[in-house]
């Protein structure tokens, strides 16, 4: 008998004509025989209202409150699905993250998962109990309850899937599968029936939000089977693999974007050693990401510019940090700017091939796109825009790389 995790996003259960669907799709796979756990994400629109009440409630807030807020939507969404399932005759139950429990490290807004205790969810499974779990919140060693990052419902669902050891995950979304890009932004993006682990993760982490990149990285380190499928069709979808079983191997297999960084620039920082320990070490200690960074070529050999990006979320926090130690760090000026898009291209080709990085550059001059950062590792090359030409060199890079769909 399989067993199988079904993740359904906020999309997929945007309202109750939706739900009743999604219930329907759960109702096939039980009656295919399989023993079913549902992860549902809040209903669409709603964590964003969530967090923006947060926000207007209090700024630079508490995050221990802001989890108790946004984790809300997930709890409505898993009690109607239970109740869809019931009312189409199916034993459902729904289950919030400190019931089950799924104990995170307590990391407010941003948590890991660190176990799933699944003996219980199993007994009932196997008598033919569906479990409908709330996504993207777990419970912390403080015993309040914890979200894991935007998106996190994806790895609620993987991390699930790896606990139960379900033969399949399928992340069911608004769009059919991964494609070479994002398809609402590139009408010439391509489906693929395949990719890495490797690809889909780096994907993730330079912002393509099919799939949040915990759940990836989880995936991968489990070996969890994992499939993205539209909720809407009966498409087949894009299966995560390992990389032998990808036999047409392309240089480059995605682009990504991402809106959600902010650059920070400081003029006139001192140029000595420990500087960048000085600047980094604080944002570190305030659980901030640095992201993207360049320093310039001291022209006095005294003072230095330094830019690098933060998440948009994370910039008020960041220059406040940054402010309290101005007397330190020395530096003339801060700049932020949040009006930044960082695009990536992507391919395990890149190993065994150059020139990616180049004909990236080149594309973008041709548009008469301006560079401001410039970030690369084995497997992808970044380049920080400003954002109104996030579409234009979306689609000129796909097209350069060849991957239009015909
Ligand atoms: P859900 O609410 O189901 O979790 P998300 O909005 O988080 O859905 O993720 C699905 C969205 O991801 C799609 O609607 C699409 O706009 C976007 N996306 C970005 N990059 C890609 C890509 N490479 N392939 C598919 N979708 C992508
Ligand atoms: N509802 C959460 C969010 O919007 C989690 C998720 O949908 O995966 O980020
Ligand atoms: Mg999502």
């Amino acid at each position: 008998m399989a067993r199988i995790v079904q993740k359904f996003g906020g999309t997929s259960v945007a309202d109750m004509d939706r739900i009743k669907n999604v219930a329907l799709r759960v109702k096939r796979e039980v009656d295919a025989g399989s023993e079913v756990a549902v992860v549902v994400s809040a209903m669409s629109g709603v964590t964003n209202q969530l967090v923006a009440w947060v926000n207007e409630a209090h700024k630079l807030h508490d995050t221990r409150e802001y989890d108790t807020v946004v984790a809300s939507g997930e709890q409505v969404t898993a009690g109607l699905l239970a109740l869809a399932l019931q009312n189409l005759g199916i034993d459902a139950r729904s289950w919030l993250g400190w019931q089950i429990p799924i104990h995170t490290d307590g990391v407010h807004g941003k948590a890991r998962i660190q176990d799933i205790q699944t003996d219980d969810m199993i007994r009932r499974m196997k008598e033919g109990q569906v479990a409908v779990v709330a996504g993207f919140q777990g419970v912390g060693p403080d015993n309040r309850i914890s979200t894991l990052g935007r998106g996190g419902s994806d790895t609620s669902a993987v991390a699930l899937a790896a606990a139960l050891k379900a033969d399949r995950c399928d992340i069911f979304t608004d769009v059919d599968g991964v494609y070479t890009t994002d398809p609402r932004i590139v009408a010439k993006a391509r489906k693929l029936d395949k990719i890495t682990y490797e690809e889909m993760l780096e994907l993730a982490s330079q912002g393509a939000k099919v799939l949040q990149t915990r759940s990836v990285e989880m995936a991968m380190n489990h070996r969890v089977r994992v499939q993205v499928l539209s909720s809407f069709s009966d498409a087949p979808g894009t299966m995560v693999v390992d990389e032998e079983e990808i036999v047409e191997k392309q240089i480059v297999s995605g682009i990504a974007y991402s809106r959600d960084e902010a650059k920070i620039t400081l003029l006139k920082v001192q140029d000595r050693p420990g500087v960048a320990a000085a600047i980094f070490g604080p944002l570190a200690d305030s659980a901030i990401n640095v992201d993207m960074i360049v320093q310039n070529v001291s022209d006095d050999g005294r003072t230095t510019d330094l830019t690098f990006t933060v998440p948009k979320a994370d910039l008020d926090r960041a220059v406040k940090v940054l402010e309290a130690k101005r007397g330190d760090l020395g530096f003339q000026a801060l700049k932020p700017d949040s009006n930044v898009v960082k695009v990536s291209v992507i391919g395990v080709g890149m190993r065994s091939h150059v020139g990616v990085a180049k004909q990236m550059f080149q594309t973008l001059a041709e548009k008469s796109i301006n560079i401001q950062v410039i970030s690369t590792s084995e497997i992808k090359v970044s380049v920080l825009i400003a954002e109104e030409y996030t579409e234009l060199a979306l689609r000129a890079l796909h097209t350069a790389y060849g991957l239009d769909a015909n």
